[in-house]
């Protein structure tokens, strides 16, 4: 086997060791937590396991806002001690996968009778400034109504009164947790996706009764397999309760769970210079986010209870974001009809009796069950190194180990290897360079590296191999990305590539007709699959293709529970 155990083809001596093998922790949810969670109990030399059910961030951490941020909002609630642990965090992470991480400018505009007064914006970005240890040559400006309509020509000319400009980090949270996943394999931690856990498994200790292990379900073969712990740590996101159900030590806080809603459009037909936090009619503000070839614009925060699996956009979601836009950006004039693909997310919140889903406070909680088991909810993608620390602090007090401190704000995730921003625009450059010779946009080299990092080489290598077989420069380049997500990232279907991996579902979901017969020929042969597997999941991706353009109301979506 590899060093590393993350090839899509070692997935049966991965679930063999898994069954035969006792760890000190198995990690349930292959989350950004969990995920996170692995890395730090890996790096301290804990024998670690996690299981995830779906694909790796296929929960909500392929769904989020995808930026690495101190919260703005939350200074409004005086959440001062979140604002700054987020806020620090934001300089960590990016020192540790500064591709992935990447600092970027928020434009926030003044409007008459918005969210944030003139003063309490100066005032409040300058806090944020401060509790989150912004370096002086980034810390915020005021811009007065001129700068801003300069910044940002497309806003509304007459009740625009000025902007506060200041810094923010945006990221995937896919390609962040798969690297987190990957990361804590090279720490020696065994985690597979497609496996679920069904029961957990106890045994009588001191006269208590003790959670020792968990009974899964291999959601690929349909077999079942028992994998035994010292500590078992549930950090299943939305379905977090659903565990504790499971154990009956689902009583006191539970979640609430509230729904989140992107729209993407066309770049040409939102073209904003950049990132732009602004107000919505109700009272509540919403992003514009420029990406690559398009505009996403979110989020909704509304009361869900229906399927968890796959939250759905619906019609009322996106007339609420275009009409928000439309209120602030007239001239883009968007329409329902523009929006091209989207993403619906959870949030996993600790439920606060009688407050609304957008005042419900995103902290975190820990909970340890009388039988031993930790749960970790609440929480943010930007916190998940924290999170982590704290619940491994508490499992190795539980497993009574000497006490080894954290060490993950020092270990830099694969492919983020780089001195800095300054060093992955060299880098892309040089990428941008390499493409140049197969006629392949700049644009591609962009997208390469803030997806792989300095894995791009292994990519760049592969594509000659490709052409030789008679491959277009644009096949051989998805081909070749295909076999790295094959051999590095342990891909099981079209999904994954196509959504988690490379985000095209999202980013470029034309891209996807183009090639998922290539993507699935191939697959098909590298996984030794028959032509039935790759009807069906032809059928599969095009249905999600089609349901992230095509929305249905709300009570035909969200009534399913
Ligand atoms: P998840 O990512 O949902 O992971 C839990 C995993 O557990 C899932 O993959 C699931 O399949 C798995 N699982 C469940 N049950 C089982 C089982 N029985 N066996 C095995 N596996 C199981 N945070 C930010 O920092 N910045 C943002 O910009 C931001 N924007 C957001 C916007 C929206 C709309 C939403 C919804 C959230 C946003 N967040 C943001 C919050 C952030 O996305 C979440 O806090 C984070 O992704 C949660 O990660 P998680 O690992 O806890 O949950």
């Amino acid at each position: 086997m590899h060093m590393y155990h993350m090839s899509s083809h070692h997935r049966e001596e991965l679930l063999h060791q898994l069954a035969n093998q006792t760890y000190d922790v198995v990690v349930i949810g292959g989350g950004a937590t969990g995920s996170g969670i692995a890395l730090d109990a890996a790096s301290r030399g804990l024998k670690t396991a996690l299981v995830e059910k779906q694909d790796f961030a296929s929960g909500t951490s392929s769904r989020s806002t995808k930026l690495i941020h101190g919260g703005l909002r939350y200074l409004k609630q005086f959440e001062i001690s979140l604002v700054k642990e987020t806020g620090r965090e934001r300089a960590i992470v990016h020192k540790l996968a500064p591709h992935l991480v990447v600092s970027e400018k928020m434009l926030l505009p003044l409007i008459k009778g918005g969210t944030y007064g003139k003063l309490l914006t100066s005032v409040g970005l300058m806090v944020y400034d401060v509790l989150a240890g912004v370096e002086s040559a980034d810390q915020r400006i005021m811009l007065n109504k001129e700068e801003t309509m300069k910044r940002e020509p497309l806003l509304r000319e007459d009740i625009v009164e000025g902007s506060g400009y200041y810094a923010e980090y945006r990221t995937d949270d896919a390609r962040l947790t798969i690297e987190l996943v990957k990361t804590a394999a090279r720490y020696g931690a065994h985690s597979v996706n497609y496996t679920q856990v069904e029961e957990f498994l106890y045994a009588e200790e001191e006269g208590k009764k003790r959670v020792v292990g968990v009974r899964c379900r291999d959601n690929i073969t349909g077999t079942t397999l028992d994998i035994a712990a010292r500590k078992v740590i549930n950090a299943a996101g939305p379905w977090v309760d659903e565990l504790r159900e499971k154990d009956k030590s689902a009583e006191g806080k539970h979640l609430h769970l509230t729904k989140g809603v992107h729209i993407v459009v066309p770049f040409e037909k939102f073209p904003v210079k950049q990132s732009i936090y602004f107000d919505v009619p109700d009272g509540r503000m919403i992003f514009a986010i420029p990406r690559g070839r398009i505009t996403y614009v979110g989020t909704t925060d509304t009361n869900y209870d229906g399927i968890k699996e796959n939250p759905r956009t619906n019609v009322e979601d996106v007339e609420y974001l275009v009409n928000g836009v439309n209120n602030i950006f007239p001239e883009v004039g968007l329409t329902v009809q523009d929006v091209i693909s989207s993403w619906a997310g959870l949030r996993p919140l600790i439920h606060e009796e009688g407050k609304s889903a957008s005042e419900i406070s995103r902290k975190d909680e820990i909970f340890v069950s009388g039988t031993g088991l930790i749960s970790i909810a609440g929480g943010k993608l930007t916190g998940y190194r924290k999170m982590a620390e704290r619940t491994v602090d508490l499992a190795v007090k539980h497993l009574g180990m000497p006490f080894q401190k954290c060490k993950t704000s020092k270990i830099v995730l694969t492919g983020g290897e780089f001195h800095g921003g300054e060093g992955v625009e060299a880098y892309t450059q040089w990428v941008a360079s390499q493409l140049d010779q197969y006629d392949l946009d700049a644009l591609e080299a962009h997208y390469l590296v803030s997806n792989y990092g300095k894995q791009v080489d292994w990519i760049l290598n592969a594509i000659p191999e490709w052409q030789k077989k008679g491959h277009s420069a644009a096949e051989a380049m998805i081909l070749a990305e295909l076999d790295f997500c094959l051999q590095h990232e342990m891909i099981q279907n079209a999904q994954d590539f196509f959504i988690r991996r490379t985000g095209r579902l999202y980013f470029n979901i034309s891209s996807i007709e183009t090639y998922l017969d290539l993507v699935l020929d191939e697959m098909a042969e590298k996984l030794s699959k028959d032509d039935g597997w790759k009807a069906e999941e032809k059928q599969k991706v095009e249905t999600y293709a089609r349901e992230a353009s095509n929305f249905p109301s709300v009570s035909v979506s969200e009534n399913l529970a």
